[in-house]
């Protein structure tokens, strides 16, 4: 599968707004990739990011770096003694002292300077390279569903590292090279200030390595899982009706069947978490039947998988009182 191809199904799937990113940091005399171009200016690598996720192709040496801290921690250029002492993150009041920046800083994922000669950022699609990494641009419903995807493939719980400090840099670039995992960051003062970044948006970075099993795990919860969330399956027609108003009531439910619409599948059956819903099958014609209906909890599961919205459940407030005139 080539690059075009894999951004293809993620923008797809994921319904991207925004192009994934192909970014590559460059060992020193290696050769510049075809298809990218050197600004005029200089720009950030947060900018470079939002740029690329723009439709933008950039080749960055350090000379178009703006900013000497992401391209310290990129290792492009040596650390300026100034940003090394933490004091800066005091004039900015965005740590309150000297032990605290320090001690950020030193945890901080960082490649020695003089390790790369430039970054190389372009649309997933278009990049003639191989990334490193690749960066997304997301609202929360898509980065869980990367997140799921990774778990899907490995089995695996997905640990993430950030600090709310240098974002594209040391959480989606450092971070994710050295580790090969999955990394979200929520952005930075510097990332959120220079780029267009929405305050509604995250982002995500994949190790280059991952994303072709990442993309096969999407397809796989593209077939029920994603258009199920998305279409809201399971939510209550009437949300607000289902609260208690009161410390004396408990709700009644009564789960009604529609017989001329149920097919008799037993697909509600099988997806029922309490396993109060059974097939009955009277000469060849098939229905279905509730047991213990007061032992349902109301996930909605049945009515959200049933085929042919057969199902529907009706949630009572039911006062004790009642109940023992029932009875
Ligand atoms: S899922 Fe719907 S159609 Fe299938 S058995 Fe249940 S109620 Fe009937
Ligand atoms: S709402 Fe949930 S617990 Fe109740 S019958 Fe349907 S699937 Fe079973």
């Amino acid at each position: 599968m080539n690059n075009r191809q894999l951004a293809d199904g993620l923008k797809r799937i994921l319904n991207l707004r925004w192009l994934p990113v192909a970014m590559r940091l460059m060992r020193p005399g290696e050769e510049v990739p075809r298809g990218v171009y050197e600004p005029e200016g200089r720009i950030r690598h947060c900018q470079s990011i939002a740029l690329a996720r723009r439709g933008n192709s950039m080749y960055l040496p350090p000379r178009r770096h703006a900013c000497p801290d992401g391209a310290a921690i990129l290792g492009l250029v040596p650390m300026s003694p100034k940003l090394r002492s933490g004091e800066l993150y005091l004039l900015f009041k965005k740590l309150p002292n000297l032990e605290c920046a320090q001690k950020m800083i030193a945890s901080r994922p960082e490649f020695p300077a003089g390790s790369y000669a430039a970054s190389v950022v372009a649309p997933l699609e278009e990049a003639e390279y191989q990334p490193d990494v690749v960066i997304f641009t997301l609202w929360p419903e898509q980065a869980m569903w990367l997140c799921a995807a990774s778990t899907y493939a490995t089995g695996e719980r997905q640990e993430f590292q950030t600090s709310g400090y240098n974002s594209t840099c040391a959480d989606l670039t450092v971070k994710v090279m050295t580790s090969q995992k999955m990394n979200i960051s929520f952005g930075c003062y510097g990332a959120r200030a220079s780029s267009d970044v929405e305050d509604f948006e995250v982002y995500v970075s994949v190790p280059y390595g991952n994303l072709i099993s990442l993309a096969g795990a999407l397809e796989k919860l593209a077939v029920k899982s994603i258009p199920e969330a998305r279409r809201r399956i399971y939510m209550p027609p009437v949300l607000d009706k289902v609260a208690i108003s009161g410390e004396k009531e408990a709700l009644a439910v009564d789960i009604v069947i529609d017989a001329e619409r149920c097919s008799g599948c037993g697909l509600c059956a099988a997806f029922c978490p309490e396993a109060l819903l059974y097939v009955r099958d009277d000469k060849g014609k098939k229905t279905v039947e509730v047991k213990n209906a007061s032992d349902c909890c109301v996930c909605y599961t049945c009515a959200g998988q049933c085929p042919n919205k057969a199902i529907q459940l009706r949630v009572l407030s039911k006062r004790p009182r009642e109940e023992s005139r029932d009875e």
